[in-house]
Formats: C-alpha cells, structure tokens, sequence
C-alpha cells in the first residue's frame, strides 16, 4: 500500500532517479556542503536494508533476512563506485533496487527530507516516515491488531485519495 501511494506521489523517478542529480544530500565534512548523491543511486548508498530499531528482535530480523536471501540470493552488486562515492546497497542494479518484496522496514517506509517537503507542500500530507518505519516492523514482528494493521491501512488509502483529488482539480 506504501508502494501505491509512493507512486502515485510520482516523485522519486522524476525528481532523482532518472536525473544525473538525484535528492539525497551527502553530509559529510569530506564533500561540499550542497553535494548531492548521483540520481541513479538515490538514497541507496549503502545496505539500507538491515537498518532497524532496537524494538525488533532478532529472531524476526533473521527470517526476513534469511527469506530474501532465499528468494534472491546473497546481495552482490557489481556496480563500480562512483568517484568519490562508495558502492550503493549490494541489492542495487543500475536499473534500481532488484527486492520486489523482502526489503528492510527502512526500504519501504524511507522518503528523503525533499520528498516529505513536497508531500507537505503539494498535498498538504503529513507523512510521519518514523511511524511508519515502527509500524512496519511491528507488522512485521506480529505485534500489532488486525485493526491497528488496518487503521495504517486506512490512514495511507487516506494519502492516496487527496493525492488523486488534488490532481484532479489541478487538471
Ligand atoms: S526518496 Fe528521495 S533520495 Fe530517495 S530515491 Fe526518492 S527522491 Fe531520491
Ligand atoms: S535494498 Fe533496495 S531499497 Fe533498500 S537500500 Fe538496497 S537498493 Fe535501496
């Protein structure tokens, strides 16, 4: 579902991922203080994937971990670095992520600070990608009602629908 009001933003492929820039600034002292990640990249510079919160266990980490490497084997990008960049995520090809499904909490709920300003300044949404992140992993981990599941639900249909309304009186 996050995956669906994602695209429907229609953000990432038009304002980073296709473009020799993309959004995702790189703080470090070793780069300029405006220095953006190559848009083909993304916010996919390193493993993103096994980031998580001390609230999931470790048990529940391993299996999801175990299930992709069984679906798409061990990561082993062989994309060059970029100069003065490191590899990205090992699951990242130069046509983008290749997990369909299995990605980290962090992979699916992760906007970048751009994406949530326009989120807030088009569409006047609120997206809290903290929540999100920690539902995620409580889903994940079983921790949460059949109707806390279902009010996420709700609350992400809700996105989706000023989305398309707002499209529609912009048309
Ligand atoms: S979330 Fe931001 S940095 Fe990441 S791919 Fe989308 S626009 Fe680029
Ligand atoms: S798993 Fe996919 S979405 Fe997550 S950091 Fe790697 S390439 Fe990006």
């Amino acid at each position: 579902m996050l995956g669906t009001f994602f695209v429907k933003v229609n953000y990432c492929g038009t304002q980073c991922t296709n473009l020799e820039t993309g959004k995702y600034p790189i703080r470090s002292p070793l780069f300029p203080k405006e220095w953006y990640a190559p848009g083909n990249i993304g916010c996919c510079l390193n493993d993103m994937h096994g980031q998580h919160s001390d609230k999931i266990s470790d048990a529940d980490l391993k299996l999801l971990t175990q299930r992709r490497i069984e679906k798409y084997g061990l990561p082993e990008n062989k994309e060059e670095g970029l100069p003065l960049f490191g590899k990205p995520c090992r699951y990242h090809t130069r046509e983008g992520c290749i997990l369909k499904d299995h990605k980290g909490p962090v992979c699916v709920a992760y906007l970048c600070d751009s994406q949530i300003k326009h989120l807030k300044d088009k569409f006047g949404i609120d997206y809290d990608m903290k929540k999100a992140f920690i539902t995620l992993e409580d889903i994940l981990s079983g921790k949460v009602s059949e109707e806390q599941v279902s009010k996420f639900k709700s609350e992400v249909a809700d996105f989706i629908k000023i989305i398309i309304s707002t499209e529609k009186k912009a048309d």
